[in-house]
């Protein structure tokens, strides 16, 4: 059957416009449409099973079908499908879930904000920052740190934060503040000969300097994912964090760890910063939070921050800022239920012991002609394509190998998200050495189809 004769294809390419997508690429194409999910695996319309080796969109922790999320949403609709958190109103699952963040993220970040993505937590992290400034009477220390390749979103204030270039050009963003500083990914951004820990050295005293040029008066905070994940999976360098953690309490700068991807147990650690040995004053969460299973993030902050914003709303008589979905019910009650589960069947352990086993696994892919970097943590994998090994020099035009080579994935039931030419892995935090094996053996297939 001609693809695009398919009814629901012919009906999405009329109506709808895909984040993410080249739209006149999409007409000729049309939708892979996905039907249904179970465990790991989804379904497309032809009942063709695929492992979702990103757990959707770097997501789905539980898995596709577990009953326990859609009892505990169908439990919170009988009782109160919407009720908001304005104006002094609150409702039990939002409360309950407040407090289970703050029990389960690192000690001192104690107070919790929700949105329903993470780009408003990120848009709320740059407001919440500039607001506190403003009350501490310092309203010059207004500017972010960020990294080029970071990704903190597409909301105008959280895609001025990110540091990739397709998210910028021709959306002609209104520039907030913010320098982007280099890349911590050793195998693009060492200089030749540079071991990784004169890489991370330099990195750090780069920073340096630019708080220096620009005032740690005028720097409000740090942003940075603790893993850089949708730019394209790259582990920092030993050392790294820690380094950007001792000039932000030198320089009187809050640190916000990004940790939509990394946390609960992407990277076999509760949280990134842990896993990299870092405490944030500020962690923003999301995707695994509740599986994406209800639309959910949450910036969770500490006491000191919240005392001056609070003042200030006494001031001021409110804090301007908050969405109708700040703490859905039925988004908090899957959430709270989701980490449930994660807790109960040890999830963030399974993360450890299978990312052990999927980073040993895909490994050796190094050794394909295809292959430059093979390189993740945990559960969070990245394969770059290049045109030559030992140059490391990039395909031409960049991003086509990679679109080939998750469409040769598609093929051999395997879906993976291609960022350019990296080839990103995150499957859901449930997997089990047998799934492990068959990705690595889909994806070493892929790549024999796509050289
Ligand atoms: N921050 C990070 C680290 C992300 O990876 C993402 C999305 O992938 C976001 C923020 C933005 O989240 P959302 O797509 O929910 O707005």
């Amino acid at each position: 059957m001609n693809r695009l004769s398919n009814s629901l294809v012919a009906a999405d390419v009329a109506a709808v416009l895909h984040p993410y997508t080249n739209a006149r690429a999409h007409e000729q194409k049309g939708p892979l449409i996905i039907d249904r999910g179970e465990g790991v695996h989804v379904y497309d319309e032809a009942g063709k099973e695929y492992i979702e080796g990103l757990a959707g969109l770097w997501s789905v922790a539980v898995g596709f079908n577990e009953p326990r999320l859609v009892e505990a949403a169908v439990r919170q609709m009988q009782k109160l499908p919407f009720y908001h958190t304005f104006a002094h109103k609150s409702h039990e699952p939002s409360i309950r879930l407040a407090e289970k963040l703050v029990e389960m993220t690192p000690e001192g970040l104690d107070r919790v904000f929700f949105t329903s993505s993470g780009s408003e937590a990120n848009d709320t992290v740059v407001k919440l920052v500039w607001f506190m400034n403003n009350a501490l009477g310092r309203p010059q220390k207004k500017k972010f740190l960020a990294r080029t390749k970071g990704y903190h979103g597409v909301t105008v204030a959280s895609a001025s934060l990110t540091g990739l270039p397709n998210n910028h050009r021709d959306f002609d963003l209104p520039a907030i503040p913010v320098r982007h500083l280099t890349c911590p990914h050793h195998y693009r951004f060492a200089h030749d000969g540079e071991s990784e820990s004169e890489f991370c050295a330099r990195l750090i005293a780069e920073t340096e300097q630019v708080i220096l040029e620009e005032g740690p008066e005028t720097i409000a905070a740090f942003i940075g994912e603790p893993l850089m994940a949708a730019g394209g999976v790259m582990p920092p360098p030993a050392g790294y964090w820690p380094g950007i953690e001792a000039l932000c309490r030198k320089y009187d700068i809050l640190l916000v760890a990004d940790e939509v991807i990394c946390g609960f147990g992407r990277l076999g650690s509760s949280f990134g910063a842990v896993h990299y040995g870092f405490t944030p004053d500020i962690m923003v969460l999301s995707k695994q939070i509740s599986s994406s299973y209800m639309p959910l993030a949450a910036v969770v902050f500490t006491d000191e921050i919240y005392q001056a914003v609070a003042d200030n709303t006494n001031k001021i008589g409110t804090f301007g800022h908050g969405f109708t979905a700040s703490g859905h019910p039925v988004a908090t009650a899957v959430a709270l239920e989701n980490l449930a589960i994660i807790e109960e069947r040890h999830l963030v352990e399974n993360a450890r012991q299978m990312g052990d086993l999927l980073q040993v696994g895909l490994a050796p892919l190094a050794d394909h002609p295809l292959v430059g970097e093979v390189r993740g943590a945990g559960l969070i994998a990245g394969l770059e394509l290049v045109s030559d090994k030992a140059t490391k020099k990039p395909f031409d035009p960049v991003g086509k190998i990679g679109a080939l080579a998750a469409e040769a994935g598609q093929e051999e039931g395997l879906i993976f998200r291609a960022i350019g030419d990296t080839l990103a892995l995150c499957p859901p935090l449930i997997v089990t050495e047998e799934h492990v094996h068959q990705i690595v053996q889909r994806m070493e297939a892929t790549l024999n189809k796509t050289a």
